[in-house]
């Protein structure tokens, strides 16, 4: 069962203006019309809900995701925008997406002329968006031939519509450009000459908007990683601007007491304190998307100290070792700023070993998501 952890003190904070920010400024750097924020997998761990809202409102006119449940899911929230789903959709289930005017992409002629049988003898509309593979190899049309006579099964059913051409890059946060350049060379030798002209194309992830934005049409980006405030080059390639981390990670001291060099502290008691201190317990640990192997991580107190895990994380409770008394209800953060000092996902993804992009979408649903300026 999927439930939020109301009645205890630990959450994560989404801040509005770091998602306006990094839309604003990747939006520019781009010279995008339009922004399709793409909320997958629960808006990369951070909320649904909470992603969908502040990035609708901060000027993305439309959403992508990865499955039609993440799309009818922002239907029964009331938004209204356009919808693309990026991955593939059984075609038994487009009945539900013609409903609910979602965009589903397909691979295969075989899938398209699937869709347009359920959609027969019926007054549905489905838009239709098909990808084209340049070199990523996971889905689209590889081959023209499949191509064309995919286009042309849509444009000829009454139920479909010919909605998208689009690609998606396999190296646009590294700096392989000439993989870059290949996958465009693909792209128009797959696209040259096409019986028939889409609405609407897009090119552009958060990497290419990023670093490749001269290189293609960036009208439409497909905004993911950037919109987090998160750079997934890290450290490959040099940020042309400053990015916001949306999200924050707190917790208050539930249970506070001095501790004396030489204690055992957490399971195993492998782990012995070094000096004399306070250790501090807060309700947070690996079940909500922390790391397992945190161990020894620095922590930000509210009272300008830095603490440090002891004794490991564990499921729901972890401790940490401060030198100064601190009382119960004072605030923890594990990832973000006090004062001058920061904790970034980064700096926790290079302690753990753990990859940004694995961190970033690790968040636990049941983490209390709270809006902050
Ligand atoms: C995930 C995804 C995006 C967003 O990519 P980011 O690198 O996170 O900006 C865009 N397009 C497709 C097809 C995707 O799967």
């Amino acid at each position: 069962m999927n439930y939020v952890a109301l009645h205890r003190h630990a959450q994560v904070s989404l801040s509005r203006s770091a998602v306006a920010h990094n839309l604003e400024v990747i939006k520019d750097h781009a010279h995008a019309q339009q922004v399709m924020a793409v909320l997958k997998a629960n808006a990369f761990s951070h909320g649904l809900p909470e992603m969908a809202m502040l990035s609708s409102q901060s000027g993305a006119n439309r959403f992508g995701v990865a499955m039609l449940d993440e799309a009818l899911t922002l239907r029964d929230l009331g938004y209204q925008q356009p919808i693309d789903v990026l991955g593939l959709t059984d075609p038994q289930f487009v009945r539900l997406a013609a409903q609910r005017d979602i965009t589903l992409a397909f691979s295969s002629l075989a899938t398209i002329q699937q869709a347009a049988k359920v959609l027969a003898d019926t007054s549905l509309h489905l838009k239709v968006s098909l990808p084209v593979d340049t070199g990523l190899n996971r889905i689209g049309f590889k081959e023209r031939d499949q191509l064309v006579l995919a286009i042309q099964e849509v444009v000829d059913s009454k139920q479909l519509e010919f909605q998208s051409l689009w690609t998606h890059f396999a190296t646009a946060d590294t700096p392989n450009e000439t993989y870059v350049d290949f996958q465009i060379s693909e792209w128009q030798r797959l696209t040259q000459n096409l019986p028939s002209q889409p609405k609407e194309q897009h090119f552009a992830n958060t990497g290419i908007a990023t670093w490749y934005a001269d290189k293609v049409d960036t009208d439409i980006i497909r905004l993911g990683v950037g919109l987090f405030g998160i750079d997934s080059s890290e450290p490959t390639m040099p940020m042309p601007f400053e990015l916001e981390p949306v999200l924050e990670l707190t917790a208050e001291v539930i249970f506070s007491k001095p501790i004396k060099a030489g204690e055992a502290v957490g399971y195993g008691a492998d782990y012995r304190v070094s000096r004399d201190g306070w250790l501090l317990t807060i309700p947070i640990g690996h079940s909500d998307g922390y790391p397992f192997n945190a161990d020894g991580m620095r922590v930000l107190i509210a009272d300008g100290q830095v603490g440090h895990i002891a004794g490991g994380v564990a499921m729901d409770q972890t401790m940490i070792f401060v030198d100064k008394p601190v009382n119960v209800g004072v605030q923890v953060t594990l990832i973000g700023k006090v004062g001058v000092q920061s904790v970034s996902l980064s700096d926790l993804a290079q302690y753990s070993d753990a990859s940004i992009v694995a961190l970033m979408n690790n968040f636990a649903p049941r983490l209390q998501r709270i809006i902050v300026p």
